[in-house]
């Protein structure tokens, strides 16, 4: 059985939170929000199944939060299922089988690019079956997703099925012509679920590669803080103290992930970009040792100093 490795992202299709996180070159939203389920479980990167798990027998179609990965890989009576490569998807008959397809195609799209960018492989556990599952919920429920290691769940309700069917022909394009990854902070998160990467470092460095390459979040990283809007309010720009990463995230937890991207963008812009590859294999290299500390071990032997006095000033962890 595949540990279930419950790192906390979610990325809503619509809704209201977060919307300054406006893609650079279109109108569609894509908004973040944490799991409800894990929200205290921030700092667990890696957990061992809970005990509300089932008994590992894919009895009925459990929710993700009650142990959903005991189903692993099975498809239950509404469900169907395609591959290609080392991609599974595993989908609600309810959603049509092209929603299965465009996320079989993006995420092969995806895992080829971030090899490239984040110089790491998958987990081994997604290397041969990387299973996505697209789970239908109900409209009185939340529609997000989450990283676990053998993949990614997520739960779209009805309404945001609807939105998606309206905004077909957009998402048609980024994936199949321009063939751009578009899932990028989710899949990031799997690529290093078998290492010991804090919640805060695994939220920035998702939040980071996305506005890289496809999200624009205007705020701007400065030694007291975060210069950007206020949550909510386009309109107003102002700097933001910095949250407290030694802490789980509060409202608007939005600007948790932001401190977390500073923390990232703080090496690129004093060590250069490649230093980010050099953590990101560290971190590969030492595995699941969860004795090794992120930044004294790990940051601080990659740059080649001691940055902690940095990250304890600005961020509150050292
Ligand atoms: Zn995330």
């Amino acid at each position: 059985m595949i540990k279930v490795v419950f790192i906390v992202f979610v990325l809503l299709i619509t809704g209201c939170a977060y919307q300054e996180t406006k893609e650079k070159d279109t109108p569609i939203i894509i908004i973040e929000e944490e799991a409800p389920a894990v929200i205290n479980e921030y700092e667990k990167v890696k957990e061992e199944r809970p005990p509300f798990c089932g008994d590992g027998i894919c009895n009925g179609k459990e929710t993700w939060q009650r142990c959903y990965i005991d189903c692993e890989g099975v498809p239950g009576e509404d469900e169907d299922i395609i591959s290609r490569e080392n991609v599974t998807i595993v989908y609600n008959k309810e959603f049509g089988k092209w929603l299965a397809e465009d996320y079989l195609q993006d995420s092969l799209t995806c895992i080829k690019f971030l090899k490239k960018e984040l110089g790491i492989d998958l987990p081994n556990s997604t290397k041969s079956e990387f299973i996505y599952y697209l789970v239908l919920v109900g409209d009185d429920e939340n529609t997000f997703s989450g990283a676990t290691s053998s993949g990614v769940t997520t739960f779209l309700n009805m309404e945001a099925y609807k939105r998606r069917v309206d905004n077909e022909g957009y998402f048609k394009e980024k994936i199949y012509e321009e063939q751009v990854c578009l899932n990028l902070h989710e899949m990031t998160h799997v690529f290093v679920s078998d290492t010991i990467i804090p919640g805060w470092a695994n939220e920035g460095i998702a939040t980071y590669i996305d506005e890289q390459e496809r999200r624009a979040i205007g705020i701007e990283c400065r030694s007291d803080g975060w210069y950007g809007s206020d949550f909510g309010d386009p309109q107003i720009k102002r700097v933001h103290d910095y949250s407290d990463l030694s802490k789980a995230p509060e409202n608007p937890r939005i600007y948790w992930y932001y401190t977390g991207y500073c923390f990232w963008k703080y090496i690129e812009e004093t060590y250069g970009k490649n230093k980010i590859r050099v953590i990101l294999n560290e971190l590969k290299d030492i595995g699941e040792d969860e004795s090794i500390n992120f930044l004294r071990d790990i940051v601080n032997k990659a740059v080649g100093e001691d940055i902690t006095s940095i990250t304890k000033n600005r961020f509150k962890v050292s």
